[in-house]
């Protein structure tokens, strides 16, 4: 069994969150002079109880440690990745077919923080030098296959994980693909593609209304019941990532405590209520985490028959909101 499998194996066990990084950045020296790049939030994931699925493509494709120095070249309008010192060295395929191999194992992960500026792992960040002798910002041969395989998996470099906002959206990303990914290996229909959209109904409002409108309009258009078929099925996908790239402010949480505020007025008892306008006015005033207002909610839901409620996503996040200050 192969450490990808040992790793989705033991996250599948533990309902933990699975993420591939960068082998380097946790620390293991396996750059190309036999250096590490550890980063102190990957590593913090690991003590949060995140699993941590360390991948090194140039390790794995065969290069050693110490190894010469590789970077991305174009050639007949292709883009290699050749020796800088022996450009006879040309990793350009064992590159591009780890990356679509390891993309098939990767199926069970929700997220990947990769090196940055590295021919093999970077994210837009990567020099390459072109044909006409410019050198350009691109990504890493290997990156650039997960990405394409796998374009709903949130990715991103350590460098985009600098401050705590960026880190938590990170994060909330990765929560939201878990919910997906969970829900369509149900081999779901229209029907329960509506009741997922409604369960994740607050914690989409919370990356902004406009974006959730969208999707709901689209989910409008279509029919009742029946099949989702696999056009229905990407295009949903697609909208609903895009949704939770966008970042939760402060603002749009307390719409979305504003909104439970009225939605729910008539299903609660007047201790609830006044509990519900207690928690808004302390959050807008910010004397509220968000995560005490979440955890406050959780508790209404418990004492309450409210299952529409109890079964938003938005209650059944965690990572994110032990995050949050
Ligand atoms: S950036 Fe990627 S290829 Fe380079 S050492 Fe780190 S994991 Fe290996």
């Amino acid at each position: 069994m192969s450490l990808t499998d040992n790793s989705r194996q033991s996250a599948q066990t533990k309902n933990s969150l699975c993420l591939a990084v960068s082998a380097c950045l946790l620390g293991q020296k396996v750059r190309y002079d036999g250096a590490h790049k550890q980063h102190a939030f990957v590593c913090a994931l690991q003590l949060k109880g995140v699993d941590l699925m360390p991948i090194c493509p140039e390790v794995e494709i065969g290069l050693g440690v110490p190894r010469p120095a590789i970077h991305i070249v174009e050639r007949s309008k292709q883009l290699m990745a050749l020796g800088v010192d022996d450009q006879s060295l040309d990793v350009t395929q064992k590159l591009n077919h780890y990356g679509r191999a390891m993309a098939k194992q990767l199926d069970g992960i929700d997220g990947y923080i990769f090196k940055a500026r590295s021919p093999s792992c970077g994210v837009g960040s990567s020099p390459q030098k072109r044909a006409d002798g410019r050198t350009k910002k691109g990504s890493g041969l290997f990156a650039a296959q997960i990405m394409q395989t796998l374009p709903l998996l949130p990715v991103v470099e350590e460098t985009g994980l600098e401050d705590r906002t960026r880190q938590i959206n990170f994060i909330q990303q990765v929560e939201a693909h878990r919910f997906w990914r969970e829900f369509i290996a149900l081999q779901p229909g229209v029907k329960q593609l509506r009741e997922f959209h409604q369960n994740s109904y607050l914690n989409l409002m919370a990356h902004g209304v406009e974006g959730l409108r969208d999707i709901n309009h689209w989910l409008d258009a279509l029919p009742q019941n029946g099949k989702l078929n696999k056009t229905q099925r990407q295009v949903y996908a697609k909208l609903y990532m895009c949704q939770v790239k966008r970042l939760a402010t402060h603002r749009r949480h307390e719409i979305v405590l504003r909104h439970l505020c009225v939605r729910l007025r008539s299903y609660l008892d007047k201790t609830q209520r006044q509990v519900l306008a207690n928690m808004l006015n302390d959050y807008s005033a910010r004397q509220l985490s968000i995560k005490k207002a979440i955890d406050e909610l959780r508790l209404i839901a418990r004492g309450s028959s409210l299952a529409w409620l109890a079964q938003q996503t938005y209650l059944q996040i965690n990572l994110s909101l032990e995050m949050e200050k």
